[in-house]
């Protein structure tokens, strides 16, 4: 399938988030904002999909670097992983990010893959990566969840129509902090909690976030409510490197006098989005933090999975990256 020939596009390059969002507003949907490139490029030399007008955002350089502010920290979003991943203030204050965004892909990946490429890749299930007309491609199939299909990556919850899930690892690390996303589009600016920007397919089968065209994220920022927090974050893949999770799990906890007060939690691989575990956070605020909580939490966590063929497997490795979450954070 991998043509590694692009097709010919028109290449912007603006050097402000104003000319960026004024060119991807004019281009609609035949607009591509391009960061690091790694899942943009992918999809260009495969052919799967195309556009034929290019936002270079590199030389924006108010969308870089990590910032204090007044109630947290800012995180702009052309920032890579590795900055994320070295950063001293991130990994004091929000130590589940920077262990997050050292569990992906590659270092060279790191290096220059972001923070807004890396919440807005797409889905990674191979039937749809392969170029053929699906549910989320605008067919009428889900090829990955027939008798046959090859779903060991697939959902447990969520599905609708397609049962791809949210790749990223560094999204439920963003749920679990609570974390704003700000999107400027031509109109202005807004802010929308990491929780509500992942959308699965029962809302849009076609978008993996609520950007529309035109819209563009320019920074992630992480209130102060979760700073200095005991954090767990554990991904698990069939390779230790530079591949993506079968189950990751991240979580913020506030433990006082033994006792849990506080916590957010959200699994990654498991939807189409970054499941946020709701019912584990009820079971164990104001228990103490203990193996029996801990068992308590992952048998609340799998509650209601619904696993396809060949992901069964998934349901125990979910159930026990939850329970070391609240043993061992
Ligand atoms: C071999 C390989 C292995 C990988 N393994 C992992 C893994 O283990 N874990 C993991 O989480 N990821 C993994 N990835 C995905 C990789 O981390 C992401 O593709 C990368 O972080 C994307 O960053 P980028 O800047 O290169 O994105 P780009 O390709 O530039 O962009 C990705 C998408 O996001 C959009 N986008 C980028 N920036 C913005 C913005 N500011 N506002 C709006 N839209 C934007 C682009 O339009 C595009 O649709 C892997 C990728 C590869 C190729």
């Amino acid at each position: 399938m991998s043509r590694d020939m692009m097709a010919s596009f028109e290449l912007y390059q603006p050097d402000s988030v104003e000319n960026a969002v004024d060119l991807l507003s004019r281009f609609g949907e035949d607009g591509w904002a391009v960061a690091g490139g790694h899942d943009t490029l992918d999809w260009f030399k495969d052919r799967a999909k195309y556009a034929s007008n290019v936002v270079d955002l590199t030389g924006i350089a108010e969308l870089r670097g990590i910032r204090e502010t007044a109630d947290g920290v800012e995180i702009g979003a052309l920032t890579t992983l590795t900055e994320i991943e070295q950063s001293n203030l991130i990994q004091e204050r929000y130590g589940v990010l920077a262990d997050a965004a050292r569990r992906v892909a590659s270092p060279q990946i790191r290096n220059t893959g972001t923070i807004g490429g890396n919440v807005n890749q797409d889905a990674r299930c191979w039937y749809y990566r392969y170029g053929v007309d699906c549910y989320r491609a605008g067919g009428t199939t889900c090829y990955a969840d027939t008798p046959e299909g090859q779903n060991r990556e697939h959902c447990l919850w969520g599905a609708d129509r397609c049962v791809a899930v949210s790749p990223s690892d560094t999204a439920p690390a963003l749920v679990a902090l609570d974390a704003r996303m700000v999107v400027r589009s031509s109109d202005g600016e807004r802010e929308v909690a990491a929780e509500d920007y992942f959308i699965g397919p029962d809302v849009d089968i076609e978008r993996m976030t609520i950007l529309e065209p035109g819209e563009l994220l320019t920074a992630v920022r992480l209130p102060g409510d979760w700073a200095g927090a005991t954090f767990y974050f554990e991904k698990v893949a069939d390779r230790n490197t530079w591949d993506f999770a079968l189950v990751n799990i991240a979580a913020a906890m506030v433990v006082e006098g033994g006792t849990i007060s506080r916590i957010r939690m959200a699994a990654g691989a498991v939807e189409c989005v970054p499941r946020r575990l709701t019912v584990v956070e009820q079971v164990v605020t104001g228990s103490e933090k203990n193996e029996e909580t801990a068992a308590l939490a992952g048998q609340a966590a799998v509650r209601g999975a619904t696993p396809l063929n060949y992901n069964h497997f998934k349901i125990p490795l979910l159930e026990n990256l939850v329970k070391r979450a609240i043993r061992d954070a």
